[in-house]
């Protein structure tokens, strides 16, 4: 799933594209792509769009007087559309969630894109549009639980979440009412780079452990953020540089140990014995399941 810097840099990508262009229409596909029955998509027709913002893992689409927020889920995208020459867009275009469509720019260029098509691969359907009103637009759902953004978080919040919720380090760097926009690869790569378990309890980790873990996301995010913006379209997760993440087996980049994994239904928890856990390899849920 992307996390913050793949949507980070993708706002930052289509408000450069698609920045006061005039929006002409809404087109859900299926009936569950738009999440909100009022305030209805039409009150942003015929509005300049006010530039792509993010919040978490969510593209905001601002218009007065409602915002779309987007959640594109596992594999799901938002796509400028460029119709071919006297050909229409098509109506049902593959993957196809919902579609914001834009008059033509005033300086009218040959091969602008027409159209933000929101798409989903695979058979979920998961991926999804509320319209908010943009005054509440971080106040309302489905942005109104979210905690505090990981770019910004400081290590005296991060101190405080701790203690006030305690959970494995990895679970609550994944919980988005904790801090919001990391994923299952950043939380890898923040608990490594801290040089902390990811099954360490966030209640024990005290104002130093917060102090590590607030830097080690800060670095992952600017790390991450700056391959992204290094593209002209947001990566895949295999494009994606990592050190510990889908690299079982692979050595450590800081001290060659093999990288381990402890699997779940769902997704997989790599780590460094050697940088994380004093060389006690943890047991791997799957295979202890069968041992029982
Ligand atoms: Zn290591």
């Amino acid at each position: 799933m992307p996390e913050m810097p793949e949507l980070e840099a993708h706002a930052e990508r289509l408000t450069a594209q698609f920045d006061g262009r005039v929006l002409s229409g809404f087109t859900p596909f299926n009936f569950t792509a738009l999440k909100t029955a009022q305030p209805e998509p039409s009150a942003a027709f015929g509005h300049r769009l006010l530039g792509v913002g993010r919040r978490g893992k969510y593209l905001l689409l601002r218009f007065e007087p409602v915002t779309f927020v987007v959640h594109l889920m596992q594999g799901g995208r938002l796509l400028p559309e460029t119709p071919r020459p006297g050909k229409p867009l098509s109506m049902k275009p593959r993957g196809g969630q919902a579609r914001f469509t834009f008059d033509a720019p005033d300086d009218h260029i040959e091969d602008e894109p027409a159209a933000l098509l929101l798409t989903e691969q695979g058979k979920e359907r998961r991926a999804g549009v509320w319209c908010v009103p943009s005054a509440e637009s971080f106040s309302a759902p489905p942005l109104d639980k979210l905690g505090p953004e990981a770019a910004t978080i400081s290590a005296d919040e991060l101190s405080t979440l701790f203690a006030a919720n305690s959970m494995r380090v990895h679970g609550f760097l994944r919980n988005q009412r904790m801090v919001a926009g990391i994923g299952r690869r950043l939380a890898n790569e923040v608990c490594h780079r801290a040089r902390i378990s990811p099954f360490a309890t966030t209640g024990k980790l005290g104002a130093d452990g917060a102090a590590r873990v607030a830097d080690a996301i800060h670095g992952c995010i600017a790390e991450s953020l700056e391959f992204e913006r290094s593209r002209g379209d947001m990566s895949s997760s295999k494009d994606r540089p990592s050190a510990m993440h889908s690299r079982t087996g692979d050595p450590c980049p800081v001290c060659g140990d093999a990288v381990r994994a402890v699997e779940y239904s769902g997704y997989t928890v790599n780590y460094c014995p050697t940088c994380q856990t004093g060389g006690r390899v943890l047991a791997d849920n799957t295979t202890s399941k069968f041992l029982k």
